[in-house]
């Protein structure tokens, strides 16, 4: 199928973007890689009268480290943050989780903006950056704001909570520190599909290394990403062991909001869930995952 027409904009700043939005309201949308748009538009799933191609606007395409925190500007691609030394030094969890999305001519034209502003509820980003505690600015003609992971996807489905005026321009991450150990899993049917399920999680230890100070975990592949609060509060305090994670695993299983579709039922999903956060937290604590 072919997208209803629609006029083609060029912003070639922020400004321009913004005032674009503000003028045209609901009626428009903000294309960046046009990874999910461009598809979205050919099955007819949105209509919008305008379209307001961001990728000019070069204020927003960087990856810098500055103040504690990695910032990475809304155009920023996916290989920018994959093939990225700043990103790998110190927030290598997010650059696990890009390579595990769709396959690379995807990721070239695919921008985290875009992923974080799709909030498809089985993309690697949303949950990875509610796992990193990420920090989102977005702007509008009324001003900036900046909002926590957990506001901006607030239990969300395809969609955030910044308002139809509003353009993401950046995240910024705290720079991960050595006490701080990643995990990822996820499961796909083929390699390059979206994940069927996945978790992204850091724990925090102790100088020793022999005790969970706190952790992060979040999973992708439910009704929306979600940071399981339960699971965390067990871990904290605790010794990172094969039976402590499959306790801990076990209750992430309980509280992720999971559905059925054709690609499984909500107790098969939830079961993987279970494993898949056993493998991650295995793997942040390297200790041989069991299932
Ligand atoms: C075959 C295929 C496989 C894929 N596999 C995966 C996968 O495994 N995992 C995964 O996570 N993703 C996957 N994707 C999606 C891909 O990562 C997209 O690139 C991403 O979700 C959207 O980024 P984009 O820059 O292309 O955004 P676009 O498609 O341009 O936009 C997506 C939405 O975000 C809005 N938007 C874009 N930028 C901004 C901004 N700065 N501020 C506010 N709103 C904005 C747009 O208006 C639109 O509503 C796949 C896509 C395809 C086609």
């Amino acid at each position: 199928m072919k997208p209803f027409p629609f006029e083609y904009r060029i912003a070639e700043t922020t400004e321009e973007a913004v005032t674009l939005l503000a003028d045209e309201g609901s009626e428009a949308k903000i294309i960046a890689g046009g990874q999910s748009l461009g598809p979205m538009l050919n099955y007819h799933l949105v209509r919008p009268d305008y379209l307001i191609d961001i990728n000019r606007a070069t204020e927003l395409n960087y990856i810098v480290e500055e103040g504690g925190f990695l910032r990475i500007g809304a155009t920023a691609t996916e290989v920018d943050i994959e093939n990225s030394a700043l990103v790998r030094q110190h927030v290598p969890l997010l650059v696990t989780a890009t390579t595990h999305i769709g396959f690379p001519s995807i990721r070239h034209r695919g921008t985290i903006g875009g992923s974080v502003a799709h909030n498809d509820p089985a993309a690697e980003y949303p949950a990875t950056l509610l796992a990193l505690d990420a920090m989102f600015d977005v702007v509008s003609l009324r001003g900036r704001r900046t909002l926590s992971a957990t506001d901006l996807f607030a239990d969300r489905f395809l969609e955030t909570t910044a308002d139809v005026d509003e353009m993401i321009v950046g995240v910024a991450i705290p720079i991960s520190t050595p006490t701080m150990r990643p995990g990822f899993a996820e499961f796909q049917e083929r390699a390059g599909d979206f994940a069927t399920a996945g978790v992204s999680t850091v724990l925090t230890m102790n100088e020793a290394g022999n005790q969970i100070v706190s952790a992060a975990i979040a999973a992708f592949g439910g009704l929306y990403p979600a940071r399981l609060r339960a699971a965390e509060d067990a871990l904290a305090g605790a010794e990172p062991s094969v039976e402590t994670f499959s306790e801990a695993a076990a209750a992430v299983g309980a509280e992720f909001a999971v559905g059925s579709d054709v690609h499984g039922s909500a107790r098969y999903r939830r079961r993987l869930i279970e494993a898949l956060a056993k493998r991650a937290l295995a793997e942040a604590a390297a200790l041989q995952p069991t299932g």
